[in-house]
């Protein structure tokens, strides 16, 4: 196929994606990058079309401002996969980089004698850009970002691969006219532009897939583990265990007359002392311990290698650890501490720890107490 045929299809192909990136950004327009991704990739489309009309008035423009829509395009394809890193966009700075290095191209307005010389400065430029998206994505915790990366690594690559060409093998002409390579290359953009689109998609079913899952495990207020988290964590903990002796250790914890702070203090102070806890609890537990809010101001923890009496002083830890950081309004938490090794289940631990709270409360509120100690 002739170059003029595939920059064609290409435009076409490109055209299509647009529609479908503006379609993901309808659907999805809250994901943070996919305004610059879609707008990004609509950008290089339309550049596309621009720089390969041949045969119009004003044609050296056409095809500056062609370039320099598909670089912008890359330009904010860059600035969105930074947005969705969490990374600042420098949206400023990164689009006067890529205007200037359209300037460059301005020496070269013979449309067939500087082909070559602007060739090699669009290359570059398209090359520098991909390295950079590459980059930002190439360490994401979503698989489908990693291979974008890899997808960008190709695409910095094949512009490698068209600068040396055309330092080593000068044609002369429009790039439009001639060549395997320049139909290889056109080939290429058709393939990048079809995966770029297709792993946008997925890229964004990742990320909505990884929240829905994080939100279903998690307390809003706290943001720590909610009971459903806490089940499957702590079931794959619990039955993972090497079935002989390592105990567990499990604390119930409820906040004592939490309900006088709500009526005194107000809701929202009540919802800030569930917060402090929940601080209270990450900073005071162990790294391997699982802790959650049941519900109201419930928690659990499970402590893996834990026996009765150093589950106790978790509990006790815990219990000063509040005092420190809750003295106003004076906080108080009664735990119930219960453990086992390779016989008990978890639902069995849960049980006794909840038994031994209501000791707790019973006796004044205010302490641990062990429930195998009484005989549980
Ligand atoms: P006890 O020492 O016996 O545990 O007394 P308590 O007042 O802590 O227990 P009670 O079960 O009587 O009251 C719990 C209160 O917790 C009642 C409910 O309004 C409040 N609560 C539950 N969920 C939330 C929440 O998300 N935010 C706030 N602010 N309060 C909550
Ligand atoms: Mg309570
Ligand atoms: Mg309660």
């Amino acid at each position: 196929m002739d170059g003029k045929t595939l920059a064609n299809v290409l435009s076409l192909i490109a055209v299509m994606n647009a529609v479908v990136l503006l379609l993901l950004l309808r659907l999805h327009g809250r994901q943070p990058g996919l305004r610059e991704w879609s707008l990004g990739g609509i950008g290089a489309a339309a550049g596309m079309i621009v720089a390969s009309l041949r045969g119009i008035p004003w044609q050296f423009g056409a095809l500056l401002l062609g370039n320099w829509m598909i670089l912008a395009g890359h330009a904010l394809m860059l600035i969105g996969m930074r947005r969705f890193r969490g990374l600042p966009p420098r949206t400023g700075p990164i689009l006067a980089t890529v205007s200037l290095l359209v300037l460059p191209q301005v020496a070269f307005p013979d449309l067939d004698g500087g082909a070559d010389a602007r060739v090699m400065v669009f290359s570059t430029a398209v090359c520098g850009i991909s390295v950079l998206i590459s980059a930002t994505l190439a360490r994401a915790p979503e698989l489908t970002a990693r291979l974008t990366a890899v997808l960008f690594g190709l695409n910095a690559a094949s512009f490698a691969v068209r600068l040396i060409w055309t330092l080593f093998h000068p044609s002369g002409t429009d790039y439009l006219k001639s060549g395997a390579v320049t139909s290889a290359i056109l080939i290429w953009a058709i393939v990048l532009f079809f995966s770029y689109t297709f792993l946008l998609v997925l890229m964004v079913s990742e990320r909505l897939r990884d929240e829905l899952s994080r939100q279903a495990s998690h307390d809003p207020l706290t943001d720590i583990l909610n009971r459903r988290g806490f089940d499957l964590v702590a079931e794959k903990l619990f039955s993972n265990r090497a079935p002989d002796i390592r105990p567990f250790a499990v604390l119930m914890m409820d906040l004592d007359h939490f309900k006088r702070i709500n009526d005194t203090l107000g809701h929202e102070v009540g919802d800030r002392v569930l917060q402090a806890f929940s601080r209270v609890l990450g900073k005071t537990l162990r790294e391997e311990d699982v802790f959650a809010r049941l519900g109201g101001e419930e928690f659990v923890a499970l402590l893996p290698n834990c026996g009765c009496d150093e589950g106790f002083r978790a509990a006790e830890r815990l219990r000063a650890a509040l005092k420190a950081e809750m003295p106003e309004p004076p906080l108080t938490v009664s735990v119930g501490i219960s453990c086992g090794d390779g016989g008990a289940t978890l639902t069995d631990l849960m049980r006794r720890a909840d038994t031994a709270l209501y000791r707790a409360k019973a006796e004044g509120r205010d302490r641990s107490v062990i429930a195998d100690a009484m005989g549980f």
